[in-house]
């Protein structure tokens, strides 16, 4: 029984500390401050302080000396939204990187996974993280029903494996940051229409053209999920 009960503790716990690891780094408190007053030194919104610091019972009342977060801020993209609407999705880790094996012809060689997933349930609405143009729309044999937009100049933003689009959108559209743009899915690993061979995800990925290399998204993500009210 106390066993029982342990297991189940520490598989609460372990949820809990998933959902609430901090992503900053640590600021001593000083006389004077406020979680405000420390946003705007940094540059960082007040929510965003807010939202680096769970832990904190009551954010208008710091103590000399506590540590809080002050969350890390991307280089760029920083007024992106998150592209799925809090509490609709799990809590993600950063496996952009890791090793993929599915291809085309099942040879299977090891390639880096170019993106982060985030799962969530089929049918999940997807918002555009920033305003741009549809550049690629349709399937594609890794990413299922994907959608690539054109953020900048010199970047893209690519959303797959996704159940559906949003209506209206084709290859030239102009979509606006926080437009619903589609649907998470299990599209993709095959021809047209496969689905189902891994569980629904979002897969969020940031290329810097023209080369089409691809970068690590998830500061991004952790920067806009935190801007989340
Ligand atoms: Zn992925």
């Amino acid at each position: 029984m106390l066993v029982l009960f342990l297991v189940v503790l520490s598989f609460f716990a372990s949820g809990t500390a998933g959902a609430a690891e901090p992503y900053g780094w640590k600021y001593v408190v000083v006389p004077g401050d406020t979680l405000w007053k420390i946003g705007v030194r940094f540059g960082v919104p007040l929510q965003a302080m807010i939202n680096a610091n769970p832990q904190l019972s009551n954010p208008n009342v710091l103590q000399v000396g506590m540590q809080i977060y002050v969350p890390y801020k991307p280089s760029a993209f920083v007024d992106g939204m998150f592209p799925l609407k809090k509490g609709t999705y799990e809590p993600y880790t950063d496996n952009y990187g890791d090793g993929r094996t599915w291809s085309p012809d099942g040879s299977g060689p090891v390639r880096t996974h170019d993106g982060v997933d985030i799962f969530a349930p089929k049918w999940t609405p997807v918002y555009s993280a920033w305003s741009g143009t549809v550049i690629r729309k349709g399937w594609n044999e890794y990413g299922g029903w994907r959608l690539t937009v054109k953020a900048d100049d010199s970047t893209v933003f690519y959303y797959a494996h996704l159940a559906g689009y949003a209506s209206g959108l084709s290859v030239g559209s102009t979509v606006r940051k926080g437009q619903l743009i589609g649907y998470v899915g299990d599209t993709g690993y095959g021809p047209v229409g496969t689905s189902g061979l891994f569980r629904p995800h979002l897969h969020f990925g940031i290329y810097k053209t023209p080369e089409w290399k691809a970068i690590d998204p998830y500061p991004y993500l952790r920067w806009w999920e935190l801007l989340q009210t």
